[in-house]
């Protein structure tokens, strides 16, 4: 197998060298872009596994527009992506989850917990859950090509909302806390805040409702959430 290749899109020199390195030393291939520009330039020539993006980039873009304008295009759509950023307020690492990011570095970061976010990231995306096809209250999950369809319509959802349904529609109508969707859908050996998962069932539940399906997903107070059909 090809190693994965990462697009780097930070614009402080000594910081994308650092992760150039931690990457070359972990095997994978890597590719820079020093501001939004050049990294839609990369983009245009090379099919990345996964971008590291600063959020504080120079020139009229910053990171979290690039991720929102990502999200937004076709090519890019199901592209997993990682904010690095320099602040720490949970406000911000919402923010930035909220407009398409997958996951979050916090500036400074060792290269061992950029690597664990990075492998951990890519078995997700990588990860089919099941190879069959799989129906119920009016979606189909296709883990073969990846697509949801709601009643005949595909619903766009980013790699970790994929995740998230995959694992709500092949367990359906029992309810799981917050740190067991986090074991089963991001993995254990993963330390993030359990209000991650919030936001990507907000997200998710986002993506399903203008096709009247979010409804499926519901919070069950005090102890997590539960897919169902039942109301
Ligand atoms: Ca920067």
């Amino acid at each position: 197998m090809a190693s994965p290749l990462i697009l780097v899109v930070e614009d402080e020199p000594a910081v994308r060298d650092m992760i150039g390195l931690t990457l070359e030393q972990a095997g994978y291939a890597w590719i820079a872009a020093g501001d939004v520009t050049e990294a839609r330039c990369r983009l245009a020539d090379a099919r990345p596994d996964l971008v590291l993006l600063d959020w504080m980039l120079p020139g009229q873009h910053s990171g979290l527009d690039f991720a929102r304008q990502m999200r937004r295009e076709e090519l890019t759509r199901d592209l997993p992506v990682i904010l690095l950023t320099a602040r720490d307020a949970e406000d911000d690492k919402i923010r930035g989850l909220d407009v398409g990011a997958d996951d979050y570095v916090t500036k400074p970061f060792s290269p061992r917990e950029l690597l664990a976010r990075i492998k951990a990231l890519l078995r997700r995306a990588g990860q089919a859950d099941d190879e069959a096809v799989i129906s119920m209250g009016g979606l189909t999950l296709d883990a073969t090509s990846h697509r949801v369809l709601a009643r005949d319509e595909n619903v766009a959802l980013g790699p970790t909302e994929f995740k998230l349904l995959s694992f709500f529609i092949h367990h359906p109508d029992r309810v799981y806390s917050r740190d067991q969707l986090l074991d089963r859908v991001w993995g254990s050996n993963i330390y993030i805040d359990d209000r991650t998962v919030d936001v990507h069932v907000r997200r998710l539940r986002k993506a399903l409702s203008p096709h009247g399906c979010d409804r499926l997903i519901q919070t069950v107070r005090g102890v997590g959430y539960r897919f169902s059909e039942q109301e």
